[in-house]
């Protein structure tokens, strides 16, 4: 029996590699074999994350389990960390493993942390981002909250998308967990800290409803305020003033993957892997990238799970070409899309362009929409 001829070899199992797993697998390129290596055996879907926090959804249904979706599209699986890539010899460095070979890479590995921009962060805050291990820090915040001398006054620092439903999304769950505990709630309180106006990139109608909602469940919402430092007590902002906090989550920055700079792969100016529409690095036909880990030079984008989950079809197609012989087509990311903001509750706000609507109802759409997504991949 002959080996393989040709190595593709997936680094991280996030949004759009999910995808490529199961295309390649339902449309192999012969003599071709996948390879994924990821840090961890699941990976969360971020559209479910703030129904984690709600207490909406439990953990594993919105995990995709790596380890079973690799062997259900008979994937090679390497459960270890990429520390970097040596280009010459065409291996992916692991972190006390052997490297793995390829003739074909791609990388989805999504963000760092970083607290480090915000004086006295990285002491006393919690980084949202990235989300795959936001879960495990908020169940310890959870824990400290059941002490009857634990945190009370809960602030966020980040006024987009992802600051306000995961501040809803506590809001929605911490008294409850009080209440279970038997602990009376009528402490807590709620902060959202933002240096502009909530919701950039939003409409004005989308705004104004969020600034309602965020006002009928009594969380305080400072804008355009710039935060100087996060002390253990109060994140104090640069006009002199302070918002007293007991807990502080920082969903603002986050840096692209250190190892990257030592790789000679182009870059973007914020240190992410400079793609072109083809979605491969553009100084090395060979390294593919995809998600919040790449910078997409000609379309740019933000750094949204959306833009990631889009990026699985094209990418999994100009791979198989790739790994063949054919040309790679190029891929144009959309501009806008629909956004369903949920409200912590089994409520949600429609936004696209001028448009909003907001219901129950779209709820339960965007309910179907993750369910259908992430059941895709939890083989
Ligand atoms: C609270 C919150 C809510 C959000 N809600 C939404 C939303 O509703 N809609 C939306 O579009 N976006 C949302 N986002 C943004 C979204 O989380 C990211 O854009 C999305 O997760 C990016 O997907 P990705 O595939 O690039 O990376 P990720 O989902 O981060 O996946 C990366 C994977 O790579 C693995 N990995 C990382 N490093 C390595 C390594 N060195 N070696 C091997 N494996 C590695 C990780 O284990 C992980 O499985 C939200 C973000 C936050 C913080």
């Amino acid at each position: 029996m002959t080996g393989p001829k040709r190595d593709i070899v997936l680094v991280g199992g996030g949004h759009a590699h999910v995808h490529v797993l199961t295309a390649l697998a339902k449309d192999p390129a012969p003599g071709v074999r996948v390879t994924l290596v990821t840090r961890d055996a699941a990976t969360p879907y971020s559209g479910m994350l703030p129904g984690v926090i709600a207490g909406l959804y439990t953990t594993a249904q919105a995990h995709i389990d790596l380890v079973r979706l690799a062997s259900a599209t008979g994937t090679r699986l390497v459960l270890g960390e990429a520390i970097g890539l040596d280009r010459a010899a065409r291996a992916i460095l692991l972190d006390g493993q052997p490297p793995v070979s390829y003739d074909i890479a791609s990388i989805d590995v999504g963000i760092a942390p970083s607290l480090r921009p915000i004086a006295g962060a990285a002491e006393h805050a919690i980084a949202v981002k990235p989300i795959g291990s936001f879960l495990d820090k908020f169940d310890r915040l959870l824990e400290r909250c059941r002490n009857p001398d634990g945190p009370r006054r809960i602030a966020v620092i980040g006024g987009g998308a992802g600051g306000v439903e995961l501040l809803l999304s506590v809001q929605s769950r911490l008294p409850r967990e009080l209440r279970a505990a038997g602990l009376d709630p009528v402490a807590l309180s709620f902060a959202l800290v933002t240096d502009g106006d909530i919701l950039i990139g939003h409409n004005e109608r989308v705004r104004a409803t969020f600034r309602r909602i965020l006002a009928k469940r009594g969380i305080a919402l400072h804008e355009h305020r710039r935060v100087a430092a996060v002390t253990e007590t109060a994140i104090a902002l640069q006009d002199g003033s302070a918002v007293p906090a007991d807990a502080v989550l920082v969903t603002t920055d986050a840096a692209a993957p250190h190892w990257f700079r030592g790789t000679g792969l182009a870059l973007d100016p914020g240190g992410f892997l400079a793609v072109g529409p083809t979605l491969q690095v553009t100084n090395d036909p060979d390294v593919f990238a995809a998600g919040d880990c790449a910078g997409m030079i000609e379309t740019p984008r933000p750094k949204a799970g959306v833009y990631a989950v889009r990026a699985g079809p094209p990418l999994a197609a100009n791979l198989r070409r790739r790994v063949l012989g054919e040309a790679v087509r190029p891929w144009r990311p959309q501009r806008s899309h629909l956004a369903l903001i949920s409200t912590g509750e089994r409520y949600a706000v429609a936004s696209r362009g001028a448009f909003k609507m907001e219901g129950a109802w779209l709820w339960r759409l965007k309910d179907w929409i993750d369910r259908r997504w992430v059941g895709a991949y939890q083989r």
